[in-house]
């Protein structure tokens, strides 16, 4: 490593996984919070090949996922489609788990570099059974913003006490090897399952998702059928 390299500060970088079936306002929403919240200087959006935690019948192709998320980053120059989950033939078919994405987008970067993975409350509750959970935490911060419905404050007792999570200052959960912030006031009433339902009954979608991905979703005729 350069000692120029050396005497920089952390390079700040956003992590955010998901299904993306589609990506929404909510979506973008968390992640310009968390880049105000943590001056990161860039966010990258990871479609999932095979949801390692939400197997739904009927998912979109990878293809079609990747490129809304593309066509969402547009015109926002520290957001990032990553192709990250894409597997050896770009399909989209193996399974990733973050544990291994996470390491993966580590070595990416020279050091210094600080990785935050970004969700939503209803992912966090989920959190301890993701695959090496314990490896996980000691290899990355974590943002978690509000999602109507779940309560952040209830957060800390998802976590297993032997991991000593301290709170500071209502805002952020202090683990040994980690830092949990949250993001409050995010709040938006979207979910992709709502919108795959309106694009379904053929009505607009404007204001969930960016116009780009609302053009595609019309011209690609995503939705249209019950799957
Ligand atoms: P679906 O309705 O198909 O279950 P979704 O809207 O939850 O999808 P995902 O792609 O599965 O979208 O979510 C990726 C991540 O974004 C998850 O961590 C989820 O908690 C978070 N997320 C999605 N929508 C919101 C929202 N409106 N507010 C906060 N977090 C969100």
């Amino acid at each position: 490593m350069s000692a120029q390299r050396r005497s920089q500060k952390p390079l700040r970088i956003g992590l955010f996984g998901g299904t993306f079936d589609p990506i929404h306002n909510g979506h973008l929403a968390v992640a310009r919070a968390a880049r105000r919240r943590l001056g990161l200087d860039r966010v990258y959006f990871i479609p999932c090949g095979r949801p390692p935690h939400k197997d739904r019948p009927g998912l979109s192709p990878y293809l079609h996922r990747f490129t809304m998320v593309a066509l969402a980053c547009t015109g926002e120059a520290a957001f990032l489609p990553s192709l990250l989950e894409a597997g050896p033939d770009l399909g989209g078919r193996r399974r990733y788990y973050s544990v291994e994405t996470v390491r993966r987008m580590r070595r990416r970067f020279e050091p210094p570099v600080q990785l935050y993975f970004l969700m939503g409350a209803d992912s966090f509750l989920y959190l301890p059974r993701w695959k090496d959970f314990r490896r996980l935490i000691r290899l990355c911060d974590f943002l978690v913003a509000d999602r109507p419905g779940y309560r952040l404050d209830r957060a800390g007792k998802v976590l297993p006490p032997d991991l000593g999570a301290r709170r500071v200052q209502g805002t952020a959960l202090r683990l040994p090897h980690c830092t949990i912030h949250f993001l409050h006031r995010v709040h938006m009433d979207i979910s992709a399952t709502q919108i795959r339902r309106a694009a379904r009954r053929g009505r607009s979608l404007r204001g969930r998702v960016p116009s780009l991905v609302a053009d595609y979703i019309h011209q690609m005729a995503l939705y249209r059928r019950e799957r």
